[in-house]
């Protein structure tokens, strides 16, 4: 195997140190720790997991999180209010709506009603919009973990040719902002995309967040390519990434395992980005 393997969870560790090192201060000069607020509608098992996840890292990183679990039966008009009245509430300084939420929500409903100064996922349309304008705001978790991870390895974007497989609000859109903000030269593919391997293969700088299965193969890395694997896919040999993992290995310079590569930054990003939020607002 030639390629480096990116430990995500030694990045994600060394970024919540950081943080717990920060808001210590913070608190010292406040008088208060930052606050995460986090909602479920409903009983989705993996929400329940992720979001306890998240308590479990606020404690850690000496910040407070309370929770507001609503019944799948919650009217979306019911949601928005609370919604509002956490932006209302000075105590609160990070909104965090677990998705998905149940079918007769719309979900850009419950982000558009998060105080954007507070949305500390990053998925506003204000915060989008500031992303596209190249101005602050805080931006989504998981690709400012991507951003992370490649600064933490010290891959120059700087005129690197960057290809971003997927354009969603969550991943693939705000990732491929933030590389366009780092100077890379940005491709972005997505299902209509004719000859994906092809146009991957031109990548220094590969990210594929696309939701199947080792789509990616040895023929859509250019040799020497940086890889990140933002893909979490439930297979029957367990969890896989976008990419084949061998066979990236073989041709990479450095690659993202899954799970243990981009997985761990999504949560050290909350918390950087709660800390930011409690920050602004002082
Ligand atoms: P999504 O909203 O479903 O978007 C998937 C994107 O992939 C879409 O833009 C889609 O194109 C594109 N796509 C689908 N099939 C394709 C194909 N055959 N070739 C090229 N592009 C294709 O998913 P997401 O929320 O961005 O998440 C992507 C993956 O990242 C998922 O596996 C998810 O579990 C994972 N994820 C991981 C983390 C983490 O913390 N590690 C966080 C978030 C997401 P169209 O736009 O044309 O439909």
């Amino acid at each position: 195997m030639a390629a480096r393997v990116i430990d995500g969870k030694a990045v994600a560790a060394a970024v919540r140190q950081r943080v717990a090192v920060e808001v210590a201060a913070f608190a010292e000069e406040h008088g208060r720790t930052p606050l995460l607020v986090t909602v479920i509608v409903g009983d989705d098992p993996a929400s329940e997991v992720y979001v306890r996840n998240k308590h479990r890292a606020c404690e850690e990183a000496g910040m407070r999180s309370a929770h507001h679990g609503l019944g799948a039966e919650t009217a979306e008009a019911e949601l928005l209010e609370l919604v509002a009245e956490l932006g209302r509430d000075d105590d609160v300084d990070g909104i965090l709506v677990q998705l998905p939420v149940p079918a007769h929500i719309d979900p850009d409903h419950v982000v558009a009603a998060i105080d954007p100064v507070k949305d500390v996922d990053g998925l506003t349309p204000v915060n989008a919009g500031l992303l596209a304008h190249g101005m602050a705001g805080l931006v989504p978790c998981t690709p400012a973990g991507v951003m992370e991870l490649l600064r933490h390895e010290g891959v120059g974007l700087e005129g690197a040719e960057a290809v971003v497989v997927g354009r969603s609000k969550l991943v693939g859109v705000p990732v491929s902002r933030l590389l366009l903000a780092a100077n890379a030269t940005v491709t972005v593919c997505h299902s209509r995309t004719r000859d994906l391997a092809a146009t991957c293969a031109r990548a220094d700088v590969l990210v594929a967040a696309v939701g199947a299965p080792k789509l990616l193969g040895g023929d859509a890395i250019k040799p020497g390519a940086v890889v990140i694997d933002v893909g979490v896919n439930r297979t029957d040999t367990g969890l896989v990434g976008d990419v084949d993992f061998d066979a990236a290995a073989e041709v990479a310079s450095a690659v993202t395992p899954v799970p243990g590569g981009v997985g761990p930054m999504t949560i050290a990003m909350l918390l950087v980005n709660t800390l930011a939020a409690a920050r602004a607002r002082v």
